[in-house]
C-alpha cells in the first residue's frame, strides 16, 4: 500500500469505529504496514471521528517519527505484534464498552457461542490490567502475540489482521461477541464437535 492511500484507509477506518461506538474521545489507536520498515500510526491524543488522512504519522520499526505530528503512546505495542507476525499488516486497539465491561465484571470473552465467533475470532485471552504505555503493557502484548485478538482488563482490546479490513472485522466482531455474552448471562458455546469443523472453515 502506498502512503497515500494508507493514510485515506487508516481515517476512514478510524471514522467508522468511531462511528459504531467502538472507540469513544481520543482513546484508541491504529496502524497500517506499508512496508517492512514503514508504518502509518494515528496521532496521540486526538479524537478518531475527527482525523483527516494527513493527521496520521508515518514511522519506523524502532518508533522514529519520520513525519508532522506525535505517534500514538501505544506505538510499541503495534510495532511489537508486526514484528511478531510478519503477515500483520493492520493492528487496531480501542475502548469498546462491552470488552471492557465484560473484563471490569472478571468475565472471559466467549466465543463459542456463534459460528463468527469462532471463525473471526478464536480464542481470546484477557491480559491483565496495566498501566496504559507502559513496557509491561507491550511485553504483555508480545507475549499473546499469536491470538488474532485480545482484550485489556479494565481497558479496551486490540486486534491484528493480515489487512485492515481484517483487523476491522475482528474489532467489530469482537464487540458484538461481548455484547451478546453480557444480553444472554450463562451460556454453552456450540458443541465441540460443531466448534472443530467451524475452526477449519
Ligand atoms: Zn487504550
Amino acid at each position: 500500500m502506498n502512503e497515500l492511500l494508507g493514510r485515506r484507509r487508516l481515517t476512514d477506518a478510524c471514522k467508522m469505529l468511531y462511528d459504531r461506538n467502538l472507540t469513544v474521545s481520543a482513546g484508541g489507536n491504529m496502524s497500517v504496514r506499508l512496508g517492512d520498515d514503514l508504518f502509518l500510526i494515528t496521532p496521540s491524543g486526538r479524537n478518531k471521528g475527527l482525523l483527516c488522512p494527513e493527521d496520521a504519522v508515518l514511522i519506523n520499526s524502532k518508533g522514529k517519527p519520520l513525519s508532522d505530528g506525535k505517534p500514538s503512546i501505544e506505538h510499541k505495542f503495534h510495532l511489537a505484534l508486526y514484528a511478531a507476525n510478519p503477515g500483520t499488516t493492520s493492528v487496531i486497539h480501542c475502548h469498546p464498552l462491552h470488552c471492557i465491561a465484560l473484563t471490569v465484571s472478571g468475565r472471559k470473552m466467549q466465543c463459542g457461542l456463534t459460528p463468527e465467533g469462532v471463525m473471526l475470532l478464536g480464542d481470546v485471552p484477557t491480559l491483565g490490567y496495566f498501566t496504559p504505555g507502559s513496557k509491561e503493557l507491550v511485553e504483555a502484548v508480545r507475549a499473546h502475540s499469536s491470538h488474532g485478538a485480545m482484550l485489556l482488563e479494565r481497558h479496551g482490546a486490540i486486534t491484528q489482521g493480515r489487512d485492515l479490513e481484517e483487523a476491522f472485522n475482528r474489532m467489530e466482531e469482537l464487540e458484538f461477541q461481548a455484547r451478546l455474552q453480557l444480553l444472554v448471562g450463562d451460556a454453552e458455546d456450540l458443541p465441540e464437535k460443531e466448534i472443530a469443523k467451524l475452526r477449519k472453515m
